[in-house]
């Protein structure tokens, strides 16, 4: 889509049509907040349910552990030291910034590592307050984390699933037999109190996770072997970009090993089985002064909207680093075979970010302007659409009754009455549903009723109902190729 602005569209259509919206509208609102509504309901379960699938396929076991997490395990993890953002605040018009911003839209890229640093940045950069123009001052720390009290106890909001991974490790081992590699995922909330939230579900206070630890033995290689052939492009440290396999890539030494390059491998495939779109899929490298305190490698994979690059996820090579300072700091033994630490990768997706990049991937206008969204027929909230084509002589009557046969087989159906049927053509195809069916005269007389496809705009008449309500399978597919199968026309 040339020439607008691919988010605010999408927040405007997730809005109006109930993907998501900001909470808590009546008061007012709180930046950093969104609800799903019920479209977008659905389709956070799928895609959650999508990556599931594509870990479990390989092995992976599923955890579910609070939010709330005691003190004495963030401070292990590093969190409560040095989860900090460094931070900026307007002394005339009050706007705070995110230093890190600031420096990268002044045309810097060194993100400063201390207070001293960052105030000498702040001085010789002569930065200014993109609001009011005035110049800003004073650089400080700001810590990322909600602080909160259980009894006594100090406890913070997690502000990522991995650490609730981790502190089971001995259990999850003992359920493993002993036995790496694991791998252990985890849904859940994540919370941090950014400096600056915006742009919708991009940036929040409080976001979706889906996060995988693969635990490793500490000395091992090719536990997992990439297995596509596609070139992707990769956006390597030094800012060179490849298009390459994921395995030449390891052989070339750009990604640091087969085991690396088979969990990008992994979350790529997710993204585009949810319908992201390759030409706008790259991975980065992370450079050396940006790599978490925890991290020794990690690839982003990225996603182009209005021309610049978005993080949705990363896979980061964590080494021992939280497995040792947990023994350390809890005096347990969390060790594997006698005095070997498992080394870790984490392949960790931002969900609310995976929704937005699938919904604006997918957006599309037809020559008449009108929008509709070009989901993969499983992703689509709803599969398809029962339309009466009028709602008299009976089509009201007989349209619900083959609506709730095919409820039977597909509950993810809708029944759309109101208003002209090219209205309703176009309101399922903003909400990308891939198929309507119309009961029309020709359904009451011969029992036979019309499906149109939502991409191509092609109608079938004539298809049986006792066809529809059989072959739940042709939701699934597209509706043509599957259509000569069936011989249905
Ligand atoms: P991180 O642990 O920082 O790599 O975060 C994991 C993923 O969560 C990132 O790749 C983002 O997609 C997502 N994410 C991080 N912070 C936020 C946020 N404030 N709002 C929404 N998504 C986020």
């Amino acid at each position: 889509m040339n020439g607008v602005d691919e988010l605010e569209v999408m927040i405007e259509l997730s809005k109006r049509r109930g993907f998501f919206w900001p909470s808590f509208s009546i008061y007012g609102g709180s930046a950093g907040f969104n609800d799903y509504g019920p479209l977008g309901s659905i389709l956070k379960s799928r895609i959650y349910q999508e990556w599931k699938n594509e870990f479990t396929r390989i092995g992976a076991i599923e955890i579910d552990s609070p939010n709330l997490t005691p003190e004495a395990v963030l401070k292990a993890s590093g969190h409560v030291d040095k989860f900090i953002d460094m931070a900026i605040t307007c002394s005339k018009c009050k706007t705070r910034y995110k230093l890190e911003n600031v420096i990268e839209s002044n045309g810097g890229s060194k993100i400063p590592e201390t207070l001293e640093e960052a105030k000498a940045i702040v001085e010789n950069g002569n930065f200014k307050c993109q609001k009011c123009g005035t110049v800003l001052t004073d650089p400080y720390e700001f810590h990322l984390m909600f602080e909160t009290r259980s009894g006594n106890e100090t406890m913070y909001l997690r502000p990522e699933t991995a650490q609730g991974i981790f502190v089971n490790f001995k259990l999850l081992l003992n359920y493993n037999r002993g036995k790496l590699p694991m791998i252990v995922i985890q849904q859940g909330k994540g919370f941090r109190n950014e400096i600056s939230p915006r742009q919708g579900i991009i940036r929040q206070k409080e976001f979706n996770m889906a996060e995988a630890e693969v635990f490793l033995e500490p000395d091992s290689q090719d536990n997992f072997i990439p297995r596509d052939e596609n070139q992707i492009t990769l956006h390597d440290m030094y800012s060179r970009e490849h298009k390459i396999t994921l395995l030449n890539a390891v052989k070339s030494h750009i990604i640091g090993s087969n085991d690396h390059a088979f969990f990008m491998e992994t979350v790529y495939r997710l993204a585009i089985k949810i319908g992201i779109s390759k030409e706008r899929l790259r991975f980065r490298q992370h450079r050396k002064d940006e790599l978490a305190h925890y991290s020794k490698e990690c690839w982003d994979l990225e996603v182009r909207i209005n021309d610049s690059w978005l993080e949705i996820a990363g896979i980061a090579d964590r080494g021992t680093y939280d497995l040792s300072r947990h023994i350390r700091e809890s005096g347990q033994n969390m060790f594997y075979e006698g005095e070997k630490i498992a080394r870790v990768l984490e392949p960790s997706i931002g969900m609310d970010r995976m929704i937005a990049a699938a919904i604006i991937s997918n957006m599309k206008k037809r020559e008449n302007e009108y929008s509709y969204l070009t989901f993969p027929s499983e992703m689509a909230p709803y599969r398809v659409a029962i339309l009466p084509l009028q709602k008299k002589d009976g089509l009201l009557e007989k349209a619900k009754e083959i609506f709730a046969k095919i409820q039977e087989i597909e509950p993810y159906s809708v029944f759309d009455e109101s208003g002209a049927i090219g209205r309703r053509y176009a309101r399922q195809d903003e909400i990308g549903t891939p198929f309507c069916i119309t009961v029309d005269y020709d359904t009451l007389e011969r029992d036979v009723v019309t499906i149109r496809e939502r991409n191509s705009m092609k109608q079938i008449r004539e298809v049986k109902v006792d066809t529809i309500v059989n072959y739940p399978v042709f939701l699934k597919n597209p509706v043509l190729d599957e259509f000569k199968k069936m011989n249905l026309n």
